[in-house]
């Protein structure tokens, strides 16, 4: 049995108070929700003070990405030991945004999965087509080359560390939800790519315009074990909502 893992995305939203005063608003919101993981993932700055404001409740805290290296002469990077440090659990790596605006490719993604677990943080990999692949009906051949250049070389052990989200890029911050048939076809057709020992233990998360009049019917889907939540998860309210779906 997966237990469902609903994540929220908060981009480059939310200054330090604003995010604590959020967490604070939520955590009283989700009280007692103990049948799936709720997680954060607030700004770099917000970090330790999000992890402060968390300490003694069920919300988890994550990062939105992870450079490979330790330290050093990598402006503007952050490293595992230094998220670690800061509390999170989990890192976002190879969102779509990170893919289409900052240069990540499936290799770098390879390198920051590694990077996280090397440094005992949980990894969440994102994958997802564009509205142009859909409609060229390449949606499934994009998913299998991000998944797989996504985990490239991982283990049967780091696999089972390791969260699968697939947000389809049209989804993302438009309104537009994949319905959950359209997102329950990519789902199991990730799950079928994944080996035979991690495939029903592996998380997949569904991303895309994810909110509370929508969650229930997603999530009724057999391969729909989640949510990697944006927009949404900016509102104390209809974050909470999400997660007791
Ligand atoms: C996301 O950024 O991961 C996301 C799914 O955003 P939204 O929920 O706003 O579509």
């Amino acid at each position: 049995m997966r237990k469902p893992l609903l994540a929220g995305n908060w981009k480059m939203n939310k200054t330090i108070d604003e995010s604590v005063a959020l967490v604070s608003e939520l955590a009283e919101k989700v009280k007692g929700v103990d049948d799936r993981e709720i997680l954060v993932c607030p700004t770099y700055p917000a970090l330790k003070p999000v992890a402060d404001a968390i300490a003694g409740t069920n919300i988890m805290l994550g990062a939105q990405n992870i450079f490979w290296e330790e330290k050093g002469a990598y402006t503007g990077e952050v490293s595992g030991p230094m998220l670690k440090a800061a509390g999170c659990k989990y890192v976002i790596i190879g969102h779509s945004e990170r893919r289409q605006y900052f240069g990540e490719t499936d290799e770098t993604v390879n390198k920051r999965v590694k990077a996280a677990l090397k440094y005992r943080l949980l990894p969440i990999i994102c994958v997802g087509e564009t509205l142009e692949e859909r409609e060229k009906d390449v949606t499934k051949k994009v998913v299998e080359t991000q998944l797989k250049g996504g985990i490239n070389g991982l283990t049967t052990d780091e696999l089972l560390l390791t969260t699968i989200a697939y947000e389809p890029v049209w989804a993302i911050g438009t309104g537009k939800t994949a319905s959950p048939e359209q997102a329950e076809e990519v789902h199991a057709f990730i799950r079928g790519l994944l080996p035979a020992e991690v495939k029903d233990t592996v998380r997949i998360l569904y991303g895309g315009s994810m909110n509370p009049g929508n969650v229930k019917e997603l999530m009724a889907k057999e391969d729909i074990d989640g949510g990697l939540i944006g927009g949404a998860s900016l509102k104390a309210e209809d974050f909470a909502a999400i997660v007791k779906y």
